[in-house]
């Protein structure tokens, strides 16, 4: 008998779990549908940096999922067959103000180098090397050059992995659906009944377990990132990624698109309008490393709504008392770079729960869902 699988929020998340069900589904056994609303998706509005090893966060499981998702991320641009403006590895530089800080940066990715491969080749550089690696910039500190660094479209990353899906057991549904009392989807009158259901649902994770007795620890952060042409100061060259200490981050591409950003701005979650404040000061941020860039080099800006936890870690896996249901949310600042492994455990739970270790990679789940 085939199971039905629902999985709600079409995000990284979700179609990493879907990837992972249609890859896993060697007897046919699973129906898939997804459920998408779409609006405010943080995926499609991130910046795309996939660069976990320098983080100076603690957590040493968030730092195992992160490490370990920087490497499935590359594995399945390779067995997928990305294009390079989908997931691109092209090295990361990260800034440091003074040569203390910056033997300490550098000491660390050496460390990193021994537990990973996917970091790739390291390498200390003084402030005019940055300023060759990326010909773009007119200022710059010394800083850490990490090789296996990448940039990802996230909105891009998620179809490709739909689309594979969608060739073997994978319905969409473009539509907004609730979980009701009972624990079915609600889907406008119809309450339908699921073996699973997956809920990926970024941000509004809380919204949709409000029917269930159940306490969330989710809120929301607006995000917001500028798109520049550089097409009039451009040299053409293929540039790693930019992370300046004290300033926004900086992703230049080779046909004169530059991203910089993102803000994180706790006090206006769901809010998806762009405020010229903040535009100014991403720009002015631009503008402290490549001279001459104005409003006139604008093309674009995109607000996204990520989801965040009271410690800042993400959580997943079973929903407690209902075994049915998984989660994967609270994913933060983080989440291109941890959301494909969290879909796939989540996939992995479903079709071999007994082999799987998810503890190695989270806190308890408790922590974030509890009963009321
Ligand atoms: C501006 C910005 C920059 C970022 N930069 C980076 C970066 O450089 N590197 C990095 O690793 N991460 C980055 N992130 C974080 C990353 O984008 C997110 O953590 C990650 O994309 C979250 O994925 P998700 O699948 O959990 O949620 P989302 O991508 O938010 O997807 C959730 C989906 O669920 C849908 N949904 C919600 N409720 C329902 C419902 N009831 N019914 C149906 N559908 C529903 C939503 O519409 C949405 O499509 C950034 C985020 C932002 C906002």
């Amino acid at each position: 008998m085939k199971k039905n699988i629902a999985i709600i929020g079409g995000g990284i998340v979700g179609s990493t779990a879907a990837y992972y069900l249609s890859k896993l589904d060697h007897k046919h056994e699973f129906n898939v549908t997804m459920y998408d609303d779409g609006k405010g998706q943080a995926t499609k509005a991130a910046a795309g940096i996939i660069s976990p090893w320098l983080s100076k966060r603690r957590n040493k499981k968030w730092y195992n999922l992160a490490r370990d998702g920087a490497t499935l991320l590359s594995d399945i641009a390779k067995e997928t067959d990305m294009s390079k403006d989908i997931y691109d590895q092209c090295g990361t530089i990260i800034t440091r103000d003074n040569q203390d800080k910056l033997n300490d940066l550098y000491q660390k990715a050496l460390v990193r180098t021994k537990e990973t491969k996917t970091i790739g080749d390291v390498f200390k550089l003084n402030a005019n090397e940055v300023k060759s690696k990326i010909p773009l910039l007119t200022k710059s500190l010394p800083g850490v050059l990490v090789t296996g660094g990448a940039r990802i479209d996230g909105g891009r990353f998620s179809k490709h992995l739909k689309n594979i899906a969608q060739s073997n057991n994978l319905k969409i549904v473009n539509k907004k659906v609730a979980i009701n009392d009972e624990g079915k989807i609600q889907l406008e009158q119809d309450s339908i009944e699921y073996d699973y259901i997956i809920i990926a649902t970024g941000a509004w994770m809380k919204n949709t377990l409000s029917n269930l007795p159940l306490e969330v620890d989710v809120r929301a952060q607006k995000g917001q990132l500028i798109e520049l042409s550089t097409n009039s100061i451009h040299s053409n060259a293929d540039m790693p990624v930019l992370m300046p200490e004290g300033e926004r981050d900086f992703i230049p591409f080779s046909n004169g698109k530059l991203i910089v950003g993102a803000t994180h701005e706790n006090d206006k979650g769901f809010d998806l309008q762009p405020t010229s404040e903040v535009i100014d000061d991403l720009l002015a941020s631009a503008n402290r490393l490549v001279d001459g860039l104005n409003q006139e080099n604008l093309v674009k800006i995109k607000v996204g709504t990520r989801a965040y936890t009271s410690d800042f870690a993400p959580f997943f896996g079973n929903i407690p008392q209902y075994e049915n249901i998984l989660v994967g949310g609270g994913l933060g600042s983080s989440g291109l770079t941890t959301g494909p492994l969290i879909g796939k455990l989540l996939a992995q739970s479903i079709v071999d729960k007994n082999n799987i270790d998810l503890d190695q990679y989270r806190k308890p789940i408790e922590n974030y869902i509890k009963i009321n």
